[in-house]
């Protein structure tokens, strides 16, 4: 497809309905007693493998996403079309990039009761490796948290929540995080009040398959949201290794978004083998042409994009809409 130009940033669009694409039993729910529509929880078991799988393929099927590259834009176009398909309006947001035009692409969910309220869900959809113009599957870093965004991007449509969800997918991450860059400039213009913000880098690559542990990184500022997510991934049985005092992944995306303020974490796979040559961790896959979806853990993967969505629903809240005003409150 086409891509659309868009001078600006983000405007305000609504999600639209998909009255055929729910399978949630949400919006049957007869329970008038409570206004708490879908546990998070059980959103989590909602996560699809098969899903997941297949994002990943088409995405490393597009042989490179590196900016600037066909591939890019094609991926881009895959991804427009994914999250539409689910009923969102995308945004694409055009940014330059060493003269080059690349674009994040933003869904926006709007929150019922404070819209204003926003809690995004961002990842980079660019590629690169040592070839990084001719061969740069990406399976790992970064198509493994792309098609988690557009897991939960699928799993929220069909539910009213109190706050707003924006799925970001960020381009050009791998030039120095220049997307989340653009994206923050034009949040802090705006005065968008962010409220969390969940980037993972990487979730895909767990040599210990089941017995591997999730890292989830954040800061001084973003600790309560580190909280947050550890305390669901106990529930959900999805160990983890949490890191708040660190200066570790510096420069990625969720670097961006601390600095201008919004509190960010960044669920990862590999924090120690990026970080601390001691730790035995190992990344042998890392910026290489052999970053494929055959070296992934993909029941792993699931609980991990499980734990996220969630996080994400428990700061959003699921919420049973009220009815429509004005139906009935009196006669003439
Ligand atoms: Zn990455």
């Amino acid at each position: 497809m086409v891509l659309g130009l868009s001078l600006g940033c983000p405007t305000s669009d609504k999600v639209s309905s998909d009255p055929g694409g729910s399978n949630s039993d949400a919006d049957t729910d007869t329970d008038t007693d409570t206004d708490t529509d879908a546990d998070p929880l059980d959103l989590a078991l909602e996560m699809s493998e098969a899903n997941l799988t297949e994002t990943i393929q088409d995405l490393e099927d597009f042989t490179t996403r590196h900016t600037f590259t066909e591939g890019s834009e094609e991926a881009r176009g895959y991804l427009v079309d994914r999250l539409e398909g689910y009923g969102y309006i995308v945004e694409v947001d055009e940014f330059s990039v060493s003269g080059h035009a690349t674009a994040n692409l933003i869904a926006r969910k709007e929150g019922a009761d404070n819209p204003d309220i926003v809690y995004l869900f961002s990842a980079h959809y660019d590629s690169t490796s040592s070839l990084p113009e001719t061969l740069a599957p990406g399976a790992d870093d970064n198509a493994s948290a792309v098609a988690a965004v557009l897991e939960a991007a699928r799993i929220l449509q069909s539910h009213t929540l109190r706050y707003s969800v924006w799925f970001v997918l960020t381009g050009a991450e791998e030039q120095g995080s220049r997307g989340s860059e653009h994206m923050v400039e034009w949040m802090t213009t705006q005065g968008v009040d962010a409220r969390g913000v969940i980037a993972p880098d990487m979730i895909g690559y767990w040599p210990l398959g089941d017995g591997d542990a999730m890292d989830i990184l954040g800061d001084a500022d973003s600790a309560h949201l580190v909280e947050i997510m550890a305390a669901t991934a106990d529930e959900l049985g999805v160990a983890y290794k949490d890191w708040i005092d660190h200066d570790y992944c510096y420069g990625d995306d969720h670097t961006n978004f601390q600095e201008a303020g919004f509190p960010a974490i960044t669920p990862m796979d590999c924090v120690e083998a990026h970080n601390i040559s001691s730790s035995g961790e190992t990344l042998p896959h890392y910026h290489q042409t052999s970053d494929t979806l055959s070296t992934l853990h993909m029941p792993f993967t699931t609980r991990v994009a499980g734990v996220i969505v969630a996080t994400l629903a428990k700061l959003a809240v699921p919420i049973t809409p009220d009815p429509p005003a004005g139906d009935d409150l009196r006669s003439p």
